[in-house]
């Protein structure tokens, strides 16, 4: 059987995709496929029938919640297609409620010639803890901000307190606390970045 690219991704660790050069996945280890679906299920769009197939030639970005942060992502990832980046490399909470996932994501430019007209995107977790169930990490995640929402912090999974506070009057507090405070049940949250991780993100390798 001749080697091809599919075998590559296949046996490498976590999520692991090929995108072009408008960020469509072109290609996607098999295996883990699954794992990739069950971390993005609150935001995966209902279109996607599950198979790895019905992905192919559609946009990464259509996978990430939250419009402020699908278009960083983008940014970012556009940002190594064209050089400005030797690459984009982010550690990332990805919790489910009983469990805390810490993972980290890289977008790797493919060199072919002169140009890079395609990346490597790898999604790996680095460590899984049990833990007492936190039930925000189950809930549905919304499109837009917006002031009756929770946010959490799609890197860092902080929560911005109180809810519905303007962006300069509030803080960012880990999950557990948001209950101690006195944060009640909500159906829909939404994920954006708190200051530091957005600055974190704007830094140059
Ligand atoms: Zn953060």
């Amino acid at each position: 059987m001749p080697f091809t690219h599919q075998n590559l991704l296949d046996a490498m660790d976590g999520v692991a995709m090929i995108l072009d050069h408008e960020l469509r996945i072109i290609g996607v280890g098999e295996p883990n496929w699954q794992r990739f679906l069950d971390e993005n299920r609150p935001q995966a769009p209902s279109a996607c029938n599950g198979s790895s197939a019905s992905v192919l030639n559609r946009p990464v970005t259509q996978f990430i919640a939250g419009n402020a942060v699908r278009s960083t992502f983008a940014e970012l990832f556009n940002s190594v297609l064209s050089g400005a980046r030797p690459l984009v490399q982010i550690d990332y909470r990805c919790d489910a409620p009983n469990l805390r996932r810490d993972m980290r994501l890289s977008a790797r430019p493919i060199q072919t010639g002169d140009e890079v007209r395609h990346l490597l995107y790898q999604s790996v977790m680095l460590s899984a803890l049990q833990r007492p169930d936190i039930p925000l990490f189950g809930i549905p995640v919304a499109d837009q901000e917006a002031e009756d929402i929770l946010t959490l912090c799609a890197i860092c999974a902080r929560v911005a307190w109180p809810v519905g506070a303007p962006s300069g009057a509030r803080e960012w507090i880990e999950p557990p606390e948001y209950y101690r405070r006195g944060g009640g049940e909500v159906s829909l949250i939404s994920h954006g970045f708190c200051e530091r991780c957005f600055a974190r993100l704007q830094e140059d390798e």
